[in-house]
């Protein structure tokens, strides 16, 4: 969840970017007609700068919107902005009076924005582009340095790379205690071993289903004579087994989460809609169960006894203590079966996996 936010907060400041870029581009076109057209030889070069803004910019704030936060492409608009910013500042200082255009700062949002994916590198990569935009926009224009005007220069471009250096630190910084943040709330909400979500969450989780007042199944799974396993293989061997069988569930694509009820027992909440139908789940999870645990097994099999229900609402520990119910009458009815399925689905056979 705080991955999603990270991702959110970058892509807010996105969204405020590009945002700055078109009150920027509007800016410079009123400041444009009002100091400097009368004085241009010739118009192309804004011109062709609005044009290329307006046909860039209207494009990436589009993929902005539309494109998945996650994709390929959103990541290549979100950086290629950086670049684009770096081609349209000398031509925008150009268009703008040179020296003294009053877009000079704008240099320091452009470091900002490079930091943001590159740290104090791209801070300072987009410092020495953006200066050595600058001064090849001055010397191309032939303007004429005072003494004054080259205190200025230098004094400004220093604290660009000051700037630069510094965000950079703070957003290093930033980034570490952020992923640090995600680290610890891994722990908090997963289970070592199994990489599943651990009791706690699942706990949260059934709380948050019953007050959805939406269909769901939770299901109560227990591995069949691990007792036996572990006696027989040793329980670093019952741990592999344990770690199988996480993989399994986490592998399963369905709407809903596995979770590490306890020990050897595991829990499923699975959404009632978009699901596939709840027995072909369980069989595929028994299935996976089984096949990836051959290699580790030379002669057992490992399989997972269910009690299931399906739910709207409730009282949490109702639910869990019925489904705990049906997961001993499925052990009681010889194990490697589900019970409650039957409730589910009343027109379709219990399924068992034996
Ligand atoms: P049943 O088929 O009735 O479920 O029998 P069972 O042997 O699976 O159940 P029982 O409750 O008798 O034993 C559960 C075992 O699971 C005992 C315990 O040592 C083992 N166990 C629980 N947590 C872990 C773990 O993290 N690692 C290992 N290796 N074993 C574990
Ligand atoms: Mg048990
Ligand atoms: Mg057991």
């Amino acid at each position: 969840m705080s991955d999603r936010n990270g991702k959110q907060t970058d892509h807010f400041l996105e969204v405020v970017f590009s945002y700055t870029r078109w009150f920027f581009l509007c800016v410079a076109a009123f400041v444009y007609l009002l100091f400097y057209a009368s004085g241009a030889e010739s118009h192309l070069s804004f011109i062709l700068l609005v044009v290329f803004g307006v046909l860039y910019m209207g494009v990436t704030q589009l993929f902005l919107h539309k494109s998945s936060r996650e994709s390929r492409l959103y990541e290549w608009i979100t950086k290629g902005g950086v670049v684009f910013d770096l081609i349209a500042y000398p031509w925008l200082i150009a268009v703008t009076g040179g020296f003294h255009s009053p877009f000079v700062p704008v240099g320091y949002l452009i470091v900002l924005h490079a930091i943001l994916y590159w740290r104090y590198k791209g801070g300072i990569a987009a410092a020495i582009t953006s200066t050595a935009g600058f001064s090849g926009v001055l010397t191309v224009q032939g303007q004429v340095f005072d003494g004054t005007s080259i205190i200025v220069f230098i004094t400004n471009t220093v604290i660009l790379f000051l700037f630069a250096i510094i965000g950079g630190v703070i957003i290093s910084r930033e980034r570490k205690h952020y992923a640090e943040r995600l680290a610890y709330e891994q722990m908090a909400r997963r289970d070592y071993l199994t990489g599943l979500y651990n009791h706690r969450t699942f706990q949260e989780h059934l709380q948050t289903y019953t007050e959805q007042n939406e269909p769901f199944y939770l299901v109560m799974a227990d591995i069949d004579h691990f007792k036996r396993i572990n006696d027989t293989y040793g329980h670093v061997t019952g741990d592999k087994v344990l770690k199988k069988i996480g993989e399994t569930f986490r592998e399963m694509d369905f709407n809903g989460a596995a979770y590490r009820y306890g020990g050897e027992e595991f829990a499923l909440l699975v959404k009632k809609a978009g699901n596939r139908p709840l027995p072909v789940l369980l069989k595929k999870i028994s299935e996976g169960v089984d096949r990836r645990n051959r290699a580790i097994l030379s002669e057992s099999r490992v399989t997972l006894s269910y009690g299931c229900l399906l739910a709207e609402g409730g009282d949490p520990e109702k639910l869990i203590r019925l489904a705990d119910t049906r997961l001993y009458k499925a052990k009681a009815g010889g194990k490697d079966q589900a019970v409650g399925l039957e409730e589910v689905y009343p027109f379709e056979a219990a399924w068992s996996g034996k």
